[in-house]
């Protein structure tokens, strides 16, 4: 299976803009917007007081300039680390991976950026580069079809 590459960034930046043009509607009443300035997160809009962590329904455009959503759910940085904690332990070197940090996921499987590398000749890979996952190993495509040529995956245990 080849999967492209993406890295996943937990928090969600918020902007506070000013309204351009016709009123937006907001995605947490579905009013129009007619403040002087609005919250931009998720690709859409929100009254400043619309936008609240669904678990202790503190104002996020006050809190800072992030947001944390996950099972769409929309958090406070706070209640996310409690929810959450760590994002889970990298596949590679099977240490924690903190819940702030960035990180590669192929599959179920997450990987610390560092870590994120062909387990055969330690290429590492950019956003877009095809990479591919075979008995649980990264591989370069180059690793990977030469494997398939020589069959010797085909020898091992899927
Ligand atoms: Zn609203
Ligand atoms: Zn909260
Ligand atoms: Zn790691
Ligand atoms: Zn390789």
């Amino acid at each position: 299976m080849n999967i492209m590459v993406w890295f996943f960034v937990v928090g969600v930046p918020m902007l506070s803009v000013q309204p351009k043009g016709k009123q937006k509607g907001c995605a947490g009443c579905n009013r129009k917007i007619k403040d002087r300035y609005l919250l931009k997160a998720l690709d859409k809009y929100w009254h400043e007081d619309c936008l609240k962590c669904a678990c202790c329904d503190c104002r996020l455009g006050e809190v800072g300039s992030t947001l944390y959503t996950k099972a769409n759910l929309i958090l406070c940085r706070r209640d996310y680390l409690r929810l959450f904690g760590t994002t889970g332990n990298c596949a590679a070197c099977s240490k924690l991976i903190p819940a702030f940090e960035m990180v590669m996921r192929a599959r179920d499987n997450v990987y610390h950026l560092d870590c994120f590398a062909c387990q055969l000749c330690n290429q590492r890979f950019c956003v877009g580069d095809k990479f591919f996952l075979k008995n649980n190993m990264i591989l370069c495509q180059m690793d990977y079809e030469e494997g398939q040529l020589n069959g010797s995956f085909e020898s091992q245990v899927q």
